[in-house]
């Protein structure tokens, strides 16, 4: 989708601060940091949000969870705990029409969100 952020963000065409990338998906910096680490997991495909997944798209969905795991291993939140989030809709609070996980961590995150 020529008109979409991050699949702009994933041909390189807008530039990103890349933490992981494999076949299936594409992670980078939050431009706007919620936690110290903020980390976004995005998939190759474009998928507006998590209500779109279906059947033959969920290999997208296991890598993006495989890349949660290992980026938090790499920027040593595993132990501490994190939280991993998929905004959806407007009472979501979804801005971006393009799935993205969100990786929170490196502090203690407050619960229940406002
Ligand atoms: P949402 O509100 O759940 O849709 O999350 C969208 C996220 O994308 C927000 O946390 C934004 O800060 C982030 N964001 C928007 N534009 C960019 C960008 O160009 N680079 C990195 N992150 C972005």
């Amino acid at each position: 989708m020529e008109d979409c952020l991050f699949c702009r963000i994933i041909t390189g065409e807008i530039p990103s601060n890349k933490v992981y990338e494999d076949e299936f998906v594409y992670a980078f910096t939050d431009i706007d940091p919620k936690a110290p680490v903020h980390i976004l997991i995005i998939p190759k495909k474009h998928l507006k949000s998590i209500l779109e997944v279906k059947d033959g798209d969920f290999e997208y969905i296991d890598a993006m969870i495989k890349a949660a795991q290992k980026i938090a291993a790499e920027k040593g939140i595993a132990a501490d705990g994190f939280r991993l989030v998929f905004n959806t809709g407007e009472n979501g609070g979804q801005t971006v029409p393009h799935l993205h996980l969100h990786l929170l961590g490196g502090r203690y995150l407050e619960w229940p969100p406002g």
